[in-house]
């Protein structure tokens, strides 16, 4: 089949690499250069374990708090627009307990396939950066830390993947450097750290020699369509025509979306990293650590540590003060107080995709024979990008198992 995927953040180059395997002709339509969005400044992090969806019991009145000030995972940004204040009931919805465990058994449909879809991208010989370190949640109190674990009492296989650790010396036999006040933690010793960057780079190696094409700095205008199938995808430089469409465009896909008369309940999350370099190994974190009162991430690279932060809801554009990464750098060093800081990059902001229920969006637009979305991925693009690849397949295919409808654009309804 002849395929044409708009986007080539990680999702679209993921789904071009699985689908030329599988034998078909594969266009990718980028509208800057690739990997340029969230995709590349992420916080490097690919988890089997954390399946839930951002929208959990309690996160909207902490976001909503957020409006006035604090320091919080999620935060939200007022915009005065009907979809949004829709897109937020359907958050708030989401946050009810028994639609959280709807979420979550959704989403770990993915995560399950997380670990496979990145050996196997070993396996058939892709170069990128990869590290075995695990993922550490880092509590100093012991009540946070309870509470946090509660939320796996409903989630027994979830459960089985993590190891509690208990006391200061069960925290810091897994990571020395931690600051010595971080007694208590859980810890997924499968997690991976990948390099966002070196894994898209070697998707489009990969991409490139199967003879798939990556048209760059051709953003898609328009479609044509007729009797509920696209016939093309018009871009800026002219219309490319196919049997397949997967829009694949982050926080571009609502636009587009709306193109083909659908309005896809998804909104940014911005974000924002800073990178920290130095040399000497022994004082770089053991595994992907994300913190309770701080609400940070902190992965170990090659050349150093990223530190990345929490989920601003609604934020228009990418941006981050100067301020603000010092206040990051200063949070890394409440964990890791000998890590060495005078080599910081300037920070990085992103925008992620970030679907109403918390749960990646992979299915056919409403109303469209064929035309797929990929998005929503929201805090986990990188992790699910290999698994959202393995749907895409098997929806496209035919072949699709009947649990893939947990991530069909249909459960938000026909117009949503
Ligand atoms: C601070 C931060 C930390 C994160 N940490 C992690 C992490 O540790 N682990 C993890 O798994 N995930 C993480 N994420 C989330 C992850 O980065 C995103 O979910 C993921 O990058 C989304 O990838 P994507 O390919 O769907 O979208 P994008 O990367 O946004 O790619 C979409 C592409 O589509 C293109 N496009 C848009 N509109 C059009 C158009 N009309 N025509 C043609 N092209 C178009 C864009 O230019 C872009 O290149 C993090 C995100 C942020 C911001």
């Amino acid at each position: 089949m002849r395929i044409v995927i708009i986007g080539a953040g990680v999702v679209g180059l993921a789904a071009a690499h699985e689908l030329l395997g599988a034998g078909h002709e594969v266009t990718i339509v980028e509208s800057g250069d690739y990997g340029q969005g969230p995709s590349h400044g992420n916080a490097a992090l690919v988890t089997g374990v954390l399946s839930f969806p951002v929208p959990a019991p309690g996160s909207i009145g902490i976001a909503a708090r957020s409006v006035f000030g604090g320091n919080s995972a999620i935060s939200i940004t007022p915009q005065f627009s009907l979809d949004y204040l829709r897109f937020l009931l359907r958050m708030a919805w989401a946050t009810k307990k028994s639609n959280f465990v709807v979420g979550t058994d959704a989403q770990d449909i993915l995560t399950r396939m997380v670990l496979d879809g990145f050996a196997e991208y070993q396996e058939q010989g892709l170069n990128f950066e990869h590290h075995t370190g695990g993922s550490m949640h880092v509590f100093t109190s012991r009540q946070a830390y309870e509470q946090a674990v509660a939320v796996f009492d409903g989630f027994p296989e979830l459960k089985k993947r993590i190891r509690l650790l208990e006391g200061a010396s069960a925290v810091h036999e897994v990571d020395p450097n931690l600051a010595p006040d971080v007694e208590y933690a859980y810890f997924a010793p499968d997690d991976l750290q990948v390099e966002p960057d070196s894994v898209m780079k070697a998707l489009v190696a990969s991409i490139e020699q199967a003879g798939g094409k990556l048209i760059q700095h051709s953003p898609v205008i328009s479609f044509e369509t007729s009797d509920g199938v696209v016939r093309a995808a018009v871009t800026s430089q002219g219309p490319i025509e196919a049997d397949q469409f997967i829009i694949a465009a982050g926080v571009g896909s609502r636009g587009l979306a709306k193109k083909l008369g659908y309005s896809l309940p998804l909104f940014p999350g911005g974000g924002y990293s800073v990178d920290v370099h130095f040399e000497d190994d022994s004082l770089k974190p053991a595994a992907s650590v994300l913190t309770d009162v701080s609400h940070i991430a902190v992965t170990p690279l090659d050349w150093g540590l990223r530190a990345s932060s929490g989920m601003i809801i609604g934020q228009p554009e990418p941006s981050v003060a100067p301020t603000v990464i010092d206040k990051l750098i200063a949070q890394v060093q409440e964990i890791y107080p000998d890590v060495p800081v005078d080599d910081v990059d300037p920070g990085w902001a992103g925008l992620r995709p970030m679907s109403a229920d918390g749960v990646p969006i992979i299915g056919l637009v409403p109303g469209q024979r064929n035309a797929y979305l990929a998005t929503g991925h929201a805090m986990l693009g990188l992790t699910y990008a290999p698994s959202t690849a393995k749907v895409l397949r098997a929806l496209i295919e035919g072949d699709a198992p009947e649990d893939y409808r947990a991530f069909a654009p249909a459960r938000f309804g026909a117009h949503a």
